[in-house]
Order: structure tokens, then C-alpha cells, then sequence
């Protein structure tokens, strides 16, 4: 402490995959009250916006501090008890499994809980309520990539430290809104090309980062796949092929190559509405530099081909040789906090502990040894987020418990989402402010904010570092993990839940993971506060981590190889017709977070960006700040225009984080990807129309 009294708390930001480091500043009076820069190596003193601004949640009046309730929807929310809410949670468990079978009652997790807490989410849906439903809101962030990762390279994480980008020649950035989503990454993105890399953007807005490459691709949203076959086409063709690279460590090379074939820079041109030239220009760019890294985020991973366009950029990264090399390699950028280590720990419908697939018997044997239950106990796979809500639709699953998400602004096509959460017969979410989704429930279970537990999360580059705890929580609130521990306890599962504190879970969390790609049985809290976290693979405490994959040439297949993948574009799911004729595509802003939950609360960032827009191209003859209409098969929104010449004019944009009435989501497609089930959020059909006042 100062001579004020004050602390300083070491921890890391709540928000982005990137995980700046921060000091959150702590009064005499146990309160957080501030934030101060800290010389992280990940952010060394810089945070954004969000980061700023996010200590302002900690005390915010808006703070839920007693347990809400009612026992039908016509009702009121009302404070109840602890002991209230949690017998009707748990009385209405049992009356719906009693009555429907257990997996009528499903759980729905969150990539921003601290991953003690997704381990937890995991094994309470599958042991305390022994559901096979049980998923998580990483759903809708990147799951195309874990699911590309897989296939590729057989481990799910990206392959290079960020300080490998300013060791980079070219880097090449694929619907990566970087300057908005990741901001402080930009350093390391302008700290490249400052030294004299080339920069190359693929995205159809001209973003920040947009602006700044020396090739800014603006192809049509829903088209990536084909544009990077054509990339690969024009490598082959100009021989910049890496051949022993390709001999040595892939398979499926002779494949990929002949179905590339079919994409000459011209088709590519026609597809994606772009000069074919560029084609050529990212192909010589990318194959002679001699070292080049290509990362992606949601623009090319939100579509039903989600997983293959991805496989087009690993394919790029294998054809070259650019691959597990400092400044040379392939990743991708994580949205949430824990949004890789959100899925590490089995909160997934398909994933259990390690990384684990539910559908593998060995797997399965392993997971029920360490969780002390019979094989035949431990549920079958289950289902991803969005098709949990057609089932509650259909009234499959009927009661559902959410922890960390909110679904009535960041799910698509919204006037399903609400019918589905409508028809369910019990729905308890856990939550510190009242999101639009938590106003729905029939129990709302205040919980406490990160700053107020210690765990970890995995950064965007698989580091696992160290949230500490700055204050006590509110009398009233409870931490997530406390509440998911009395509900299994009153359901006659404690002795498998007796977990008192995050380091409790977390070193059941070491042992679940031992022996598997995902280790973290050498990560303790200690190391992770005296080194500022490691990357997993960590088998042993004396093991550095593993910053960097695939450095002597092997992947984790069982043939050490790359397994390249043929992939055929396909148009997006939602057609084009003369009542639809243009592009609508999503996304984010600087000033907010996701579903906005947090951030539309914070006086700054609020202030900064208000409310959302409608950005439209000068050809269509909107003044800025004219109502727009934008009309989708699923609904019509009016938006005040930003007219700019930063869009294709075929195409909009809306930044998703607000609820209706001026709801991105509920213009959406809920159309998923069959691989990795995840919404198509970038593209759908839609037209704009003059609006009238708004
Ligand atoms: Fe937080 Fe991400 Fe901003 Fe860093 S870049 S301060 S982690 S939101």
C-alpha cells in the first residue's frame, strides 16, 4: 500500500483475446476504484478504450446484489433469498428431468469465465445434472478455427507468440477488424510494418488496419474461400511453392493442388468482386517474402463455411512453407477473454476436459476415473448453442441454466432466439448486471465480477495467465462457482463439487488435463505470477511452455504432418434476389464488447459510441445520419446512416452489440456452419430503404 492506503493489483484485462496485463487500483477501503498501465510483455503499458474503462463495472450502481425471481413471466422480477432461489432452481431441475428426461434441461456456458469456471460448467452439466446438453457462447466466436486447427494440425490453438509478428516479413490479416477488436495487437501489426513488412488486409470494409496495408482486398463478404484458392492457384502456377516443405510435412498436397486448379484469378475476380490482379499481388506478396504469418478472426470464421475458409488460409501457410518458424507461421485472433481457453476444459457439447472428445471411449474412461463416476453415467455429446434453441422451441429442452452470455443480443436472427427462450418452462441465469437476456429468467443469481475471484484465462496465443482477485464482492453476491456448487450439492452430487475456492478447481483442472495436447499439469498460480503466464503444451513445473508449435516440422497427427484440406466455395446460406440484393454484414466497434452487457454501461465508452449505425456506401444517396431501413428475410430495423466510402457499395455494416429495437441480430441468418455449428453472422441478404425519421 502507498502512503494513501492504496494498492495496486496486479491482473489482466477482462475483455479480448489479447489479455493486456493491468494494475486495478484498490482503495484503503478494499474498493476498486481505478486502473493504472502495467509493463505486461503481452501490452507493455498500453490499454484501449475498453480496457480504460473496464475497472468501472467493479462498484457499478447497476450491480446485481440479491438473487431476483418469479415463478411465471407475467410476474415481476423481486429479490428473494439465496435459499429461495435456489430450491425453486433446483425443484424446478427435478420437475423437468423427472417429467422429460434429464436432457430436457440444458446449460449454456461463457468464454469469458475464468477457465476453473468453464471446467466447472462442464463437469456440473454432465455430473451435478447429468445432461448431455451442455454448451457455451465461444459457439459464436471461433470455433471455425478450432475446428480447422484440428483437422490441419490436430491441436487446437494458434501456432506463434504475438512478438513473432515483428520478426515477420509480410503479414497477412483476414477478416481481422484488428484496430477495433484487438486494438492494443495493433502495435504489434504497425510495429511489423514499421520494420518493413507488408501488410496485407482482406476484409470487405476498409478498417484502420485497412487503411493502412499495402494491399487492402475489399472482397464480397462470403467469399474468402475462393479468393484464397485462387491465391494458392496463382502460388502453384508462379512457382513459389514450398516443395520440400510440402514433400517433407503435409499430405493432401496433390489434392488441394488439383482442386485449386479450377480457381484462376479471373474466377476469383467474378466470385469475390475484386481486381484479379490482387489476386497475384497477395500471392507473390505472401510465397517470396521470406518469412510471413497469416492470422484471421471472425470475418472469414462467421459463415457456414466457417471451418473450410480457414483451411484455405492453413493451406496458404502449408504451400509456402510458412510454418512454426519465429516471424513465419498461422493463427487465429480469439474475441473474448477465455475465448481459447474457453473451450480447452469440456464446456463444449463435443468436448470434455484436455480437449477430450466426448465421442472417444478412452476419453470417456479417463474423464469418469478423475470425476470418481461410472462410464455409463457420463452423458452422450450434445448439441451446439444454436441448435439448443430450436430445441427449446420445439420443447425438447425445457428448463435451461445460463452462465456468462446473453444470448437476446449476441445470438441471430433474434425472434427466434426470444421464441425459444420464451417457451422454455425454467430458465435461471448467473449474472452481475441485468443483461437483456438474465430481464427474461425466472431466477437471476448475482454473481461475482472478475475482479472479484483469481483464475486464469488463455490468451489468443494459448499463454494461460493470471486474473488476481482486488476486492471483496458484495455482500449478496456469489461467485459462479459457489453457486454451481450448492446447486449440485442440493442435487445430491457435493461430494463431486467440493470445491471451496478457483485453486481448488483448478488443480482438478491440472490432473483432467495430464497426458492430454492441452497439459496444463506444469501451470501453477505461482509460475503463472512470476513469469506472466506460459502457453500450454506444459506437461511438468520445469517445462517453459510452448510459445511456439510445429518448430521441428510435426504437427500433432499421429504422422507428424500437416493435413491439408480440399475446400469448394459455396455462396452463403441466405440467396440473393431483386427484393435482397445487397450484403449485410456484422460485426464490432471499439468502444464495446460483445453483447455490450458491460461496456453499454460505462458513462466513457457510451459517450464515445451511443448507439449503433448503418454504414452504406455514397452511391445510394443517404445523408450521415439519415434513417436507414435495413430489410432481411428475418426483419427490418431503422439505423442513422455513416456514409463512407469505406464499404463496398453492395454491402452494410452494423455493429451488433445493442438489443432491439436497433438489434443487429435480429436482421441475422441462423444458418451454421455443419462442421463447427457457427452462425453465419457476416453474410445474409438484405436491401436498404429510406426510413422517414427515426
Ligand atoms: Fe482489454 Fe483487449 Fe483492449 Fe487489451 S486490447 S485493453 S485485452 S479489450
Amino acid at each position: 500500500a502507498d502512503q494513501n492506503g492504496e494498492t495496486l493489483v496486479p491482473t489482466h484485462c477482462c475483455f479480448c483475446g489479447v489479455q493486456c496485463g493491468m494494475y486495478l487500483r484498490v482503495d484503503r477501503g478494499g474498493k476498486v476504484f481505478g486502473v493504472e498501465p502495467r509493463n505486461h510483455d503481452i501490452n507493455r503499458m498500453r490499454l484501449c478504450p475498453k480496457g480504460i474503462n473496464a475497472y468501472q463495472q467493479v462498484n457499478h450502481p447497476d450491480r446485481l446484489t440479491a438473487p431476483l425471481m418469479r415463478r411465471s413471466r407475467d410476474e415481476e422480477l423481486r429479490e428473494v433469498s439465496w435459499d429461495e432461489a435456489l430450491d425453486y432452481t433446483v425443484s424446478e431441475i427435478k420437475r423437468i428431468q423427472r417429467d422429460h428426461g434429464r436432457d430436457a434441461f440444458g446449460v449454456l456456458g461463457g468464454a469469458s469465465l475464468f477457465s476453473e469456471k468453464t471446467y466447472l460448467v462442464g463437469k456440473f452439466a454432465r455430473v451435478a445434472l447429468k445432461t448431455r446438453h451442455v454448451d457455451y457462447n465461444g459457439r459464436l466466436c471461433m470455433v471455425s478455427a478450432a475446428g480447422a486447427n484440428k483437422l490441419a494440425f490436430n491441436i487446437d490453438r494458434a501456432g506463434n507468440p504475438f512478438s513473432d509478428i515483428l520478426l515477420t516479413d509480410c503479414l497477412l490479416l483476414a477478416g481481422a477488424n484488428v484496430g477495433e477488436c484487438f486494438p492494443v495487437l495493433t502495435q504489434y501489426v504497425w510495429g511489423a510494418r514499421d520494420r518493413g513488412a507488408t501488410l496485407i488486409v482482406i476484409d470487405p470494409r476498409e478498417t484502420a488496419v485497412a487503411r493502412t496495408a499495402d494491399i487492402h482486398v475489399a472482397l464480397k463478404s462470403g467469399t474468402d474461400s475462393a479468393f484464397f484458392n485462387a491465391v494458392l492457384h496463382v502460388i502453384i502456377e508462379e512457382g513459389l511453392t514450398d516443395e520440400a516443405y510440402l514433400a517433407a510435412h503435409t499430405t493432401g498436397w496433390e489434392e488441394v493442388k488439383a482442386n485449386v486448379a479450377q480457381y484462376p484469378p479471373s474466377r476469383a475476380a467474378e466470385i469475390c468482386g475484386i481486381p484479379a490482379d490482387q489476386v497475384v499481388q497477395v500471392a507473390r506478396a505472401f510465397a517470396r517474402a521470406p518469412k510471413a504469418m497469416a492470422f484471421h478472426a471472425r470475418g472469414i470464421e462467421h459463415h457456414t463455411q466457417g471451418v473450410e475458409n480457414c483451411l484455405t488460409v492453413i493451406n496458404l501457410c502449408a504451400a509456402t512453407g510458412h510454418i512454426g518458424k519465429p516471424g513465419a507461421g498461422y493463427g487465429t485472433l480469439t474475441g473474448q477473454g477465455n475465448g481459447q481457453g474457453g473451450r480447452e476444459h469440456g464446456q463444449k457439447a463435443d468436448l470434455l476436459p484436455g480437449g477430450r472428445s466426448i465421442l472417444n471411449e478412452e476419453h470417456r474412461r479417463q474423464i469418469c476415473e478423475i470425476w470418481g463416476i461410472e462410464e455409463s453415467e457420463l452423458p452422450a455429446a450434445g448439441t451446439s448453442m444454436m441448435e439448443m434453441v430450436w430445441q427449446m422451441q420445439r420443447q425438447e429442452i425445457r428448463g435451461l441454466i445460463g452462465i456468462c452470455n446473453n444470448p437476446f443480443v449476441s445470438l441471430p436472427n433474434y425472434a427466434v432466439v426470444k421464441e425459444g427462450y420464451d417457451t422454455t418452462e425454467f430458465h435461471a441465469q448467473f449474472d452481475f448486471f441485468l443483461s437483456e437476456t438474465a430481464a427474461n429468467a425466472h431466477v437471476v443469481f448475482p454473481v461475482t465480477i472478475w475482479a472479484e475471484d483469481e483464475g486464469v484465462m488463455a490468451n489468443a496465443e494459448a499463454r494461460v495467465v493470471k486474473h488476481n482477485k482486488a476486492q471483496e464482492p458484495p455482500s449478496g453476491v456469489r461467485t459462479d462457482t459457489w453457486v454451481m456448487c450448492e446447486i449440485a450439492r442440493r442435487l445430491g452430487a457435493g461430494d463431486k463439487f467440493a470445491f471451496a475456492s478457483s485453486r481448488d478447481v483448478f488443480d482438478e483442472l491440472r490432473r483432467a488435463s495430464a497426458g492430454t495436447i492441452i497439459d496444463y499439469s506444469g501451470i501453477t498460480y505461482e509460475r503463472l505470477e512470476e513469469t506472466g503466464g506460459i502457453a500450454w503444451p506444459c506437461p511438468s513445473t520445469d517445462h517453459p511452455g510452448t510459445p511456439r508449435l510445429f518448430e521441428d516440422g510435426t504437427t500433432y497427427h499421429a504422422d507428424g504432418k500437416i493435413h491439408m484440406q480440399v475446400v469448394e466455395w459455396h455462396p452463403p446460406a441466405d440467396p440473393y434476389d431483386d427484393e435482397h440484393p445487397m450484403t449485410l454484414t456484422t460485426g464490432r466497434t471499439v468502444a464495446h464488447f460483445l453483447s455490450g452487457n458491460q461496456t453499454r454501461r460505462l458513462g466513457a465508452l457510451v459517450e464515445q459510441t451511443p448507439r449503433p449505425w448503418a454504414e452504406v456506401h455514397p452511391s445510394h444517396g443517404f445523408r450521415n445520419g439519415e434513417p436507414v431501413r435495413v430489410v432481411t428475410r428475418r426483419g427490418r430495423e431503422v439505423f442513422p446512416a455513416l456514409v463512407t466510402e469505406a464499404i463496398r457499395p453492395d454491402t452494410v455494416f452494423i455493429p451488433y452489440h445493442w438489443p432491439v429495437p436497433t438489434a443487429a441480430n435480429a436482421l441475422t441468418i441462423d444458418a451454421l456452419d455443419p462442421r463447427s455449428k457457427i452462425p453465419e453472422y457476416k453474410v445474409c441478404a438484405c436491401r436498404i430503404e429510406h426510413a422517414g425519421a427515426i
